[in-house]
């Protein structure tokens, strides 16, 4: 099984400068895993954290903790460890809630500062593939605020910016095909027409290099365990611009987002800062799984992570081309590296695909469904999005350019 591809992997992975981080995540040699755009892999540091903020922190400190253990600090000293992995100056982030809930404080807090510079901006733009928890909270966000939703596709996004346009809501990189989105480009459009923009880094944080502050972004909002690593639910992310902070008006206004919250007096007085976005009481397990689970960054360049994530997806791509019969799979995701994020996503022509039979499929053919579930009881994890595609992640820390191998040489096995 050892073919020239095989051996090319072996030396790209010797000559690797990110080699030695798989070493810090718990993984086994029998799987080889691409789905850590869905749930990143345990770093090896948090079952042992976690024991003891279990143990001694909760089970002997108690109450004191708050203090003591420095959990009442924790929303903003994790954002602080967040925010060079996405070009944000200190304070800029707070950590808590799902990304679904931040979304929502974005949103509203963005129509509320447009709306006030600007009365008749009453639309909220959404990229029509957006990921479904961002679209269905827009549409809510939009309502509550009297604005109305409209949904295009993300190439018209330039042109749909107007003077109607109160705030744009963009996913960087799509989660279905992999595609980036142009950062500064579509952020410097937003500002150029009089909108607001909210960024859903979910596919891109810890992915490549991002620069929020360098480039403007309003707000911003992620998730926390995919490519960050932080355990299934760790808390999203919420960034809000220097300038704006003083603005954030949140639609969410809880006690521990108040000045003096142990004032506990009946009239709201908000916070200053990055604390302002905070909701109530934060889940303190998940929030230390995720402060351990982000030591793995400290040595880590993000110049050499998009490197080696572009380096997996182009030598996957040509894995591919080598191990699957022509026609049987095609990539939705850009060939152009800089418009791809860290995944690679195949679409698999099949029955039941509604995509019909494509060139090279043949009847009794297995779906994209029944491939990626034959890849799976093989040990190659990914995933498989409705209707006909097979996304693999690359997670530059912990991929390896074996695995990107083994992974299409067993596609193009079980596609026959
Ligand atoms: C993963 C993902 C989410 C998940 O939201 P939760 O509130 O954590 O469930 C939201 N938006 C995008 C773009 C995602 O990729």
């Amino acid at each position: 099984m050892n073919g020239p591809l095989a051996a090319e992997a072996a030396a790209l992975d010797r000559a690797d400068v990110l080699a030695a981080k798989r070493a810090e995540f718990v993984l086994d040699e029998d799987t080889v895993y691409l789905d850590g755009n869905s749930l990143g892999a345990l770093p090896r540091d948090v079952p042992a954290r976690l024991a003891d903020v279990v143990a001694r922190e909760w089970g002997e400190l108690r109450i004191r903790s708050w203090g003591e253990s420095g959990w009442w600090t924790a929303p903003e000293r994790v954002g602080d460890r967040i925010a060079p992995l996405v070009g944000a100056g200190p304070d800029r982030i707070v950590v808590g809630d799902s990304t679904s809930v931040n979304v929502f404080k974005a949103v509203v807090a963005a129509v509320r500062i447009a709306r006030q510079d600007d009365p008749g901006r009453d639309e909220v733009l959404v990229d029509e593939a957006t990921f479904p928890t961002d679209g269905y909270i827009a549409e809510s966000a939009a309502r509550l605020t009297g604005t109305r939703l409209r949904a295009v596709p993300a190439a018209v996004l330039p042109s749909a910016l107007g003077p109607r346009t109160a705030v744009a809501l963009v996913n960087h990189v799509d989660y279905r095909t992999g595609e980036l989105q142009d950062l500064p480009t579509l952020t410097a459009l937003a500002h150029d027409a009089g909108a607001r923009i909210v960024w859903d880094l979910c596919h891109s944080v810890g992915a490549l290099p991002v620069g929020l502050d360098a480039h403007g972004v309003d707000f911003a909002v992620g998730c926390t365990y995919k490519y960050l690593n932080g355990g299934p639910g760790a808390p999203a992310f919420l960034y809000v611009h220097g300038d704006l902070q003083p603005r954030f008006d949140s639609p969410l206004p809880g006690w521990h987002s108040h000045a003096d919250p142990f004032a506990m007096s009946s009239g709201y007085v908000p916070a200053e800062g990055a604390v302002r976005g905070r909701v109530g009481t934060p889940d303190i397990l998940s929030m230390l799984a995720l402060e351990a689970a982000l030591t793995v960054w400290d040595d880590v360049d993000l110049a050499a992570v998009r490197r080696k994530s572009l380096a997996l997806g182009d030598f996957f791509l040509r894995c591919v081309s080598t191990y699957v019969r022509a026609g049987r799979v095609s990539s939705v995701t850009p060939t152009e590296r800089e418009r791809r994020g860290s995944q690679i996503s195949l679409r698999c022509a099949g029955p039941g695909t509604g995509a019909g039979t494509g060139e090279g499929v043949e009847a009794g053919e297995l779906s994209a469904a029944e491939v990626m579930d034959a890849l799976i009881s093989r040990g190659i994890i990914g995933d498989f999005r409705h209707p006909d595609v097979l996304r693999f992640g690359f997670t530059p820390l912990y991929t390896s350019f074996l695995d990107a191998e083994r992974a299409a040489r067993a596609l193009g096995e079980v596609v026959g």
